[in-house]
């Protein structure tokens, strides 16, 4: 099988070319500019190559229901002539082969669970931890969407008593990604998260606030796997606090071996690393491929 991987980011695009196991064989990356001018490039990438599907991994908000006159559409996005524009339909426009569309996280989220760090399980949380936040989740082997799809990144959190930072969220200012995605540690604390990677402060604050969040995931989701990314989760010193935090949040209510003895290997980095989002691209590809087979023998 060979499969394309659009992991379209609100910074940088990343396509690639890989195959059923998650292989990646060829990327290119580039800035995200106007639409038109990006994917454009998109299918430059992938023109005259013989793909079975490709699967795109989307920045948000998105149109993830298939039955909607908005399929497929980046909605509601302040990100300049990206608002309610057709993504899936202009990739549509130059290929005939499946092709699947998701959320970058929900991606992420199936890509480690076909060949990453949650692979094998039916069910796991993806959580990146960037230029702002966002939640993929896999449940009973289905990726969710629902009334649109989840948004974790927004979920209220409980501020710190020691912790006067307004927050930078345009719409709730001090919600989880206002309060401790990458941005909002450069605003509270003057730097970026990279310079301040000695600061004992800068991390246990994060961690109490990360740690909120995956109490929430484990509280209303159960998943087998908590799986965190992003360029501010670079911070690998972050893992044991959160570790730490989580279970005197849980303060032994749950009662999972994974949380009470092996936390340390229940809310992990991405296994597939770098190569998390392209890889999330080539399992929607994979489902879109066996979707289409599917419907071809049903016919
Ligand atoms: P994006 O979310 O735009 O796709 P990233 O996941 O790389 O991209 O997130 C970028 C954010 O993460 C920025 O706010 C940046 O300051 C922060 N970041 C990137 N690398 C690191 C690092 N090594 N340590 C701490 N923060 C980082
Ligand atoms: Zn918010």
């Amino acid at each position: 099988m060979r499969f394309g991987s659009v992991e379209a980011g609100g910074t940088k695009f990343v396509c690639g070319i890989g195959n059923e196991r998650g292989q990646v064989l060829s990327r290119t990356e580039f800035p995200t500019t106007q639409p038109e001018e990006t994917l454009a490039r998109v299918i430059e990438f992938f023109d005259g190559e013989q793909l079975d599907a490709i699967g795109i991994g989307s920045f948000g908000p998105i149109d993830p229901n298939p039955a909607s006159p908005t399929y497929g559409y980046v909605t509601t996005t302040p990100k300049p002539g990206w608002a309610q524009y057709d993504v899936l339909g202009r990739l549509k426009e130059a290929f005939v082969c499946p092709i699947g569309w998701d959320t970058d996280v929900n991606a992420a989220a199936l890509g480690e669970a076909t060949w990453g760090a949650a692979q094998g399980l039916s069910s796991c949380l993806y959580v990146t931890i960037g230029t702002g936040i966002g939640g993929g989740v896999l449940v009973e082997g289905k990726l969710v969407h629902g009334l649109v799809h989840p948004e974790m990144g927004h979920i209220p959190v409980k501020r710190h008593p020691s912790d006067p930072f307004a927050g930078s969220c345009p719409y709730h200012s001090d919600c989880l990604e206002g309060m401790s995605a990458g941005p909002a540690i450069e605003k509270r604390w003057g730097r970026k998260g990279h310079e301040l990677a000695t600061d004992d402060r800068v991390w246990e604050l994060e961690a109490y606030y990360l740690a909120q969040a995956v109490v929430h995931g484990i509280l209303f989701l159960s998943p087998q796997r908590i799986v965190l990314g992003g360029g501010v989760m670079k911070q690998r010193q972050l893992f044991p606090l959160i570790h730490a935090q989580v279970k005197a949040m849980l303060n032994g209510y749950v009662q999972s071996e994974w949380i009470t003895e092996r936390i340390d290997a229940y809310i992990v980095p991405p296994g597939l690393g770098d190569n998390a989002g392209l890889c999330g691209g080539l399992a929607l590809a994979q489902a879109a491929w066996e979707r289409a087979q599917a419907q071809v023998q049903r016919v």
